[in-house]
């Protein structure tokens, strides 16, 4: 699904460069579900965003379902992202004028889908992460779970086959952290492949692979055994 060979990326610095990533080599399978790990400043969100199309290395190959990314411009980067990619932010990223529903129908209204099948499938994925409800609430509404839950509703209306999350639990407490685990769990359980960037442990241990970046180089790669998320039940 994912291959990228030898990444490197550095930031200009003034004078000096800031060298990022420095030979980044991974594969991820098809329904993989992978916690990027690592410290503060490794390199974690330059690695998602560049996965993601939303920046681009300085070297090195990335194919995404057998497509080279290369050389693309916005356009073609545009389709590529509506086609295989969602995206879920610590910060939610919810547009605050908005209502649930039409959060979540955003991407399908630049994808210029109809206007009754963008409701309907709006409607559909709020449900599917427990929020049918909610619909019509604005994003201030609703609590950092939820909010959370609209943005990853969001991030499936695409029907994407990966899923990019960067600290999606880093501004939830730990039994909101868990629930949404337990949600991404169940989404990668339905064959859609999750890559999540984590610096808790005990989240990355909710996933099936756990990858350490330090300091721009990938340190460890190891499989585990996947523990549920366990809803908390009062
Ligand atoms: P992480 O997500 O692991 O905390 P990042 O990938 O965000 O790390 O950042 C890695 C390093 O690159 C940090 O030192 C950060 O300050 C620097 N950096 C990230 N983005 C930029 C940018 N757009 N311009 C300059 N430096 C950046
Ligand atoms: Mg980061």
């Amino acid at each position: 699904m994912i291959e990228i060979k030898d990444l490197h990326k550095s930031y200009a610095m003034g004078q000096n460069a800031l060298h990022v990533l420095k030979g980044i080599n991974f594969t991820v399978q098809e329904g993989e579900m992978v916690a990027i790990m690592g410290s503060s400043g490794s390199g974690k969100s330059t690695l998602l965003n560049i996965l993601g199309m939303l920046d681009v290395a300085d070297s090195g190959s990335y194919t995404l379902d057998n497509n080279p990314i290369k050389n693309l411009d916005e356009t073609k980067a545009a389709i590529y992202r509506n086609k295989f990619l969602g995206f879920v932010f610590q910060s939610f990223n919810l547009i605050s004028y908005k209502t649930a529903l039409e959060n979540v129908i955003l991407p399908l209204y630049y994808q210029k889908v109809g206007r009754k099948e963008r409701q309907e499938r709006a409607q559909k994925y709020l449900e599917h992460v427990g929020l049918g409800p909610w619909a019509s609430h604005h994003p201030n509404e609703l609590s950092g779970g939820q909010k959370q839950r609209v943005a990853i509703a969001r991030a499936l209306v695409s029907e994407p086959k990966v899923i990019l999350a960067d600290e999606p639990t880093g501004a939830l407490d730990t039994n909101t952290s868990y629930e949404l685990m337990e949600l991404l769990q169940a989404i990668n359980d339905q064959g859609i492949t999750l890559l999540i960037v984590t610096h808790e442990e005990d989240i990355a241990r909710m996933c099936k692979r756990i990858v350490h970046l330090r300091d721009g180089v990938i340190v460890e790669d190891k499989k585990v055994r996947q523990v549920k998320a366990k809803r908390d039940v009062e």
